[in-house]
């Protein structure tokens, strides 16, 4: 399998699909379904039954779906979405910009 490069609060643009142009904040990944959850992306409306025990009104709610993780980039804080590459650091093997060389982990 291949490795999950995309990481949560990781900042994505969608390359291809319907949101395309989209930028946002990644939720969640779903590393076995190769799949993730973009801030505002994916939308879809679903319908919410009133649960008046949780003071739910009921109605239809946009919530994000998962998008294929194929379909988004990591965004370069310099480059814009980019391609990355790993790097070893020391220790530590790092995700690093392929234009720039920055890294992109946050947690350094
Ligand atoms: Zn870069």
């Amino acid at each position: 399998m291949a490795s999950v490069d995309i990481r949560r609060n990781d900042t994505v643009k969608v390359i291809s699909g319907r949101d395309s142009g989209k930028e946002g904040r990644v939720l969640r990944v779903f590393p076995a379904k190769a799949k993730v959850l973009v801030e505002h992306v994916g939308m879809v409306k679903k319908n919410v039954k009133p649960n008046p025990q949780k003071q739910i009104k009921g109605g239809i709610a946009e919530q994000e779906a998962a998008i294929s993780i194929s379909n988004v980039l990591l965004v370069c804080g310099t480059c814009g979405p980019v391609r990355l590459r790993h790097e070893q650091r020391g220790e530590k093997k790092v995700r690093v910009c392929a234009k720039c060389g920055n890294t992109l982990d946050k947690d350094k």
